[in-house]
């Protein structure tokens, strides 16, 4: 049930995205024990090769927590129900009621949402770096019951780029992990363990799968945070558990800690699995993850270019163009690309604009092989305060494309009909 990565494979990201097994479908809840004492060993978590529950783990499931964590370069991936359920429970395995967190402001609506609201209700209190750019306001937020830092590596939809090893470099500063959403540029584009980075979350429901049928998420753990070097912070690491015969986690599993807590505490308990179809699914889809974010960049560039040059458009934001304040940063963290989402703004409210496009759908998505677009100040954005959109990047005249694989002339004759 570890989810493990097979570090003794060094061939080239294209290679082994398509070089996980090819698993049949365990559509099933449960699986065959054997003997009484096998089944003890397996609920104790004596035994973690063998599958007992799909609550807990899944074969199907297995092989592609094996081959996120592979891409990542991570130690063990957790797959999860959805993106929201990554986020939280990679957060819950560190905070408990009366820790913090600081995040950066600039974060996909519903993980706002999460952090300010849910997770207050849980006692667990958040700050949020209005300038995730500048290091020192990150040390500021910093206080004795932070427990970790959580961010974006690139914006959705403002396009900011996280400079994660500075970002990183606080955290460790303040002794805590960095956890990062790495959905919008996807493991193809960016790596942000590589850069310091602790602990990375994904919406497969997003790029990963690509084909927008099966909603995912992923929770990546680098294996490297130290828990152990200061362990009255996490107690749920580090001191006995109660629901397993007081197994300790550092002890017991040692860089594996993390994601096997989140996994036997977190998703056991709270119960956020993932069905074995929507792993399917996935596995499916990470076989052309490569070729679809080249595509999805390269179109995306284009569509940008050309939207700067409209005189309707006040602004793009895509840090891949060279007008961007990201562009630097972009060129470091992410050298093949920044990937399919162009947010841009329109003078005055740009829902008109929205409803006379008909190659784009409109939906609240990302990351599908169509074209896609959004009005996030009236939808997905619409629970924040005036205020906290504008630190989201969120004005009424903002529009986001998730830009797909069709012919690029084909989007820009879209986007220039619904501008005329
Ligand atoms: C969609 C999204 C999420 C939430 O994922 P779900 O699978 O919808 O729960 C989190 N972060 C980002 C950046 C997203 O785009």
């Amino acid at each position: 049930m570890v989810g493990r990565r097979d570090v003794t494979r060094r061939w080239s990201f294209e290679t082994r995205q398509v070089h996980a097994p090819a698993v049949p479908l365990y559509q099933s809840t449960s699986f065959v024990l054997g003997s009484a004492e096998h089944a003890a060993d397996v609920f104790a978590l004596r035994d973690l090769e063998s599958h007992a529950y799909t609550r807990l783990s899944n074969p199907t499931t297995q092989v592609v927590e094996e081959l996120v964590a592979d891409l990542e370069g991570g130690g063990a991936a957790v797959a999860v129900a959805s993106g929201q359920a990554a986020t939280a429970l990679a957060v819950l395995n560190l905070a408990r009621s009366g820790d913090h967190v600081v995040a950066s402001a600039s974060l996909y609506g519903g993980t706002y949402t999460l952090l300010a609201h849910t997770l207050a209700d849980f006692g667990v209190t958040v700050d949020f770096v209005r300038d995730p750019d500048d290091p020192d306001a990150w040390r500021a937020a910093v206080s004795p019951s932070t427990r970790a830092f959580y961010a974006e590596t690139v914006g959705n939809p403002r396009g900011d780029v996280l400079d994660v090893a500075a970002v990183a470099g606080v955290a460790h500063e303040a002794g805590v992990p960095l956890i990062v959403d790495n959905t919008v540029p996807t493991p193809y584009l960016e790596r942000p363990l590589e850069h310091g980075a602790d602990i990375v979350v994904h919406s497969t429901t997003k790029f990963l799968s690509g084909h927008g049928t099966g909603i995912g998420g992923m929770v990546v753990d680098g294996g490297r945070f130290d828990y152990g070097a200061d362990a009255e912070r996490w107690p749920g690491l580090t001191r006995p558990d109660p629901t397993y015969d007081g197994l300790v986690f550092t002890e017991a599993f040692g860089d594996l800690a993390y994601a096997l807590r989140l996994r036997a505490r977190l998703v056991r308990d709270l119960g956020p699995a993932v069905s074995p179809f929507t792993s399917f699914l996935l596995r499916q889809g990470i076989e052309t993850l490569s070729l679809r974010m080249e595509r999805h960049t390269s179109n995306a560039r284009t569509v940008a270019e050309w939207l700067l040059a409209h005189p309707r458009v006040t602004a793009v934001h895509y840090a891949g163009l060279p007008s961007s304040p990201w562009h630097d940063r972009a060129a470091r963290y992410l050298p093949r690309g920044v990937g399919a989402i162009v947010a841009f703004e329109l003078s005055g409210d740009a829902r008109d604009f929205v409803d006379r496009l008909e190659l784009f759908s409109h939906l609240a998505n990302i990351g599908d092989v169509r074209s896609l677009v959004i009005h996030p100040a009236s939808t997905t954005h619409a629970q924040l305060s005036p205020d906290r959109q504008r630190a989201a990047g969120v004005t009424p005249g903002l529009v986001r494309l998730s830009v797909g694989l069709e012919n690029v002339a084909d989007l820009i004759g879209d986007l220039d009909g619904a501008l005329a």
